[in-house]
């Protein structure tokens, strides 16, 4: 998405620089991901690729749930009893980016976009496998024959 990023230093402009944390990108070993452009120069720019550019991944969410609100194609809210539980909420959050992906995935068509989406649906789905991971081990040690 050629989403536009406002109010930047040079560095953050140029793409040397977070543009939500403002971190050095250039340093070695620093993972980025692109998440838009400055509106200025068209320039490609970066965020760290966590928690920066998740950050940015759960606004978008918020703009792919509005278009969904929007759209009549609401995701049903969650069991609000099932909601209580910490690590089942975060995996229902993390599934529902992964759900917003897919609108954004099906409905986009430049590259860099694509790439972008496709690691943000990655790094979500590795949450989100890990987290049912341990929901399903916990709720099959409350077992009631203690099968585990
Ligand atoms: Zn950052």
């Amino acid at each position: 998405m050629d989403r536009y990023f406002w109010h930047l230093s040079s560095a953050q402009a140029s793409g040397m620089a977070c543009v939500v944390c403002g971190a050095d990108l250039m340093s070695e070993g620093a993972a980025m991901v692109m998440v838009g452009r400055d509106p200025a120069t068209e320039t490609q720019v970066y965020a760290c690729k966590d928690p920066c550019a998740v950050g940015v991944a759960v606004e978008a969410e918020h703009m792919a749930a509005e278009l969904r609100a929007m759209t009549g194609t609401e995701a049903h809210s969650q069991d609000a009893s099932l909601g209580q539980d910490g690590e089942f909420a975060s995996l229902l959050r993390d599934m529902r980016i992964l759900v917003g992906n897919e609108a954004l995935l099906a409905s986009i068509t430049d590259v860099a976009t694509l790439l972008f989406l496709l690691d943000l649906t990655e790094h979500h789905a590795g949450i989100a496998a890990a987290r049912a991971r341990v929901v399903h081990d916990r709720l099959r040690s409350n077992e009631p024959d203690g099968e585990a």
